[in-house]
């Protein structure tokens, strides 16, 4: 098989119907990450930051699940949890019926193998003293894909083409490079090894704006030809529109809204959502919509808010809501929705109708 053909292999963009009818690619149940805080000498009370406090999604093959919240509200440690690049304190990962948070040596390493990462610092997760050819070769060498220099050359050859870098770039460094171009390099690496799964860990956020469509545009392209999925992280609602089939959006550590991209941008059911819909800048003639303003800061993800998370800082909170905590429920068609109101109150709760 050539290198061509091993970095661009059939696929296409799916739809809901090519998604529902398959196993899912990755299943994560009451994913939990928990990292402990440091107390003082007399203190005897263990105290834990809850970054991700019982996460439960799946991924369908070829799919991008959108995962967007503010900074801290933990989305990018659920993205290296699902990878066990930061370990889980608690939950399950299938990846493809397999579980991955059984899996050690040679097994690990196969199954990590399929599941990549694209980090936010273009600037930073690249090795500065390795050409640009030895951080794609990187992880065909630690797999031991190929046993001569030439077949791996040529492979990462391949893969700078696909990404739009000449390969006569192939012995410079990363710092030759622009922002852009460095993110294509790493877009290189995550796919050299032809994955089944990329976290997109907020991609193209460190990149100008006029960059940004460009590499979405890439990440797409690139999906269509090779068939990968996404769980694709950033704070950007555009992007996050632009590029999901499905959004998952979360604040402090736990989902409180998923749904079909189309459903959530049409009618956002969780207050919290509604809150972000409402900052997204909008054409003048749509200027009519009022934007909620949130009050406060996010809380401390240590001491979190009784009952619901968000009643802090929601604006439809009720006496119930700071005692009992609502679940995360199915409101149909698998737009689910954690507020103990979904579903009861009038669409436009902040006084006009949300427009996508
Ligand atoms: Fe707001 Fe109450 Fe719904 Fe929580 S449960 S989002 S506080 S209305």
């Amino acid at each position: 098989m050539s290198a061509a053909s091993n970095i661009r292999r059939n696929g296409r963009r799916p739809g809901m119907n090519d998604t529902m009818s398959k196993d899912p690619l990755l299943e994560v149940n009451h994913l939990k990450k928990l990292f402990p805080v440091k107390s003082g000498l007399l203190s005897r009370e263990k105290k834990f930051i809850r970054a991700v406090d019982d996460v439960s999604f799946k991924l369908m093959p070829k799919e991008t699940l959108g995962v967007v919240g503010e900074s801290g509200c933990g989305k990018s440690t659920m993205g290296r949890s699902v990878l066990r690049l930061i370990q889980p304190t608690e939950g399950e990962i299938l990846y493809k019926g397999k579980d991955f948070m059984k899996a050690s040596g040679a097994e690990l390493r196969k199954m990590r193998s399929d599941m990549q990462i694209i980090f936010q610092d273009p600037y930073a997760s690249l090795n500065p003293r390795m050409t640009v050819g030895e951080v794609i070769a990187e992880p065909l060498n630690i797999q031991k894909t190929y046993s001569s220099k030439e077949e791996t050359r040529e492979h990462v050859l391949e893969a700078m083409k696909v990404v739009g870098i000449n390969p006569k770039y192939y012995n410079r460094y990363p710092h030759e490079f622009s922002g852009g171009q460095r993110q294509r390099i790493g877009i290189a690496r995550s796919i050299v090894l032809h994955p089944s799964l990329i976290v997109c860990d907020e991609p193209v956020s460190a990149l100008d704006v006029s960059i940004q469509s460009q590499v979405l545009n890439l990440l797409r392209d690139l999906q269509e030809s090779m068939g990968m999925a996404y769980i694709f992280i950033s704070h950007n609602l555009s992007v996050i529109r632009h590029i999901s089939d499905r959004v998952m959006v979360m604040y402090l550590g736990h989902v409180v809204e998923m749904a079909d991209k189309d459903e959530l941008f049409k009618d956002p059911l969780h207050p919290y959502t509604q809150a972000l819909m409402s900052a997204i800048p909008l054409p003048e003639r749509h200027s009519k919509r009022k934007k909620i303003i949130l009050q406060g800061d996010l809380p401390s993800p240590v001491n979190q808010p009784s009952g619901c998370i968000f009643h802090t800082r929601c604006f439809m909170a009720q006496d119930i809501c700071s005692k009992e905590k609502p679940e995360l429920r199915d409101m149909g068609n698998g737009h689910m929705c954690a507020c103990h109101f979904c579903g009861k109150m009038e669409k436009g709760i902040c006084g006009e109708k949300l427009q996508g």
